[in-house]
């Protein structure tokens, strides 16, 4: 996917209790139809923007965190549940930031699906975009 160079975004969690900001560069951004994404934002799916650790940091408050999985780490606002970032051990160097909790979700577009092996039937996507059963063609984003 293409990364995207001089960025400024902001965002939070629903409360404002935890707020945040990604300065630089980020990878790419799509959606994840997996089961542990679900779950987790209580939505058919969610849309999520890769960047580099460095780009990323908490500017007020600090989320609460959970262990999704064996390789997968997830924060979220201890206080509204919010569901802020991602972690895995399989790209240690790498972030994934709910598009939902930007102030200004559509500075970002979102590039493909993933995980749609795992998508809710009911749901129709007609967006055009390129759609993968696994992680997609790069494999860097595990976010089972
Ligand atoms: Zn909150
Ligand atoms: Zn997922």
């Amino acid at each position: 996917m293409s990364k995207v160079s001089d960025v400024y975004l902001a965002g939070g969690c629903l409360c404002g209790a935890v707020r945040y900001q990604i300065k630089g560069s980020f990878e790419d951004v799509g959606f994840c139809h997996c089961s542990l994404c679900r779950k987790a934002s209580g939505s058919p799916t969610t849309a999520w923007l890769t960047t580099d650790i460095s780009n990323f940091q908490y500017t007020e408050g600090k989320p609460a965190s959970y262990q999704s999985s064996a390789v997968g780490r997830r924060e979220f606002c201890h206080n509204c549940g919010t569901q802020l970032a991602f972690y895995t051990s399989e790209a240690p160097n790498a972030v994934d930031i709910t598009l939902g909790s930007l102030d200004e979700p559509e500075a970002v577009q979102p590039q493909y699906h993933i995980w749609c092996e795992y998508k809710v039937g009911w749901l129709s996507i007609a967006d055009g975009l390129p759609r993968f059963d696994d992680a997609g063609p790069d494999g860097v984003s595990p976010r089972e």
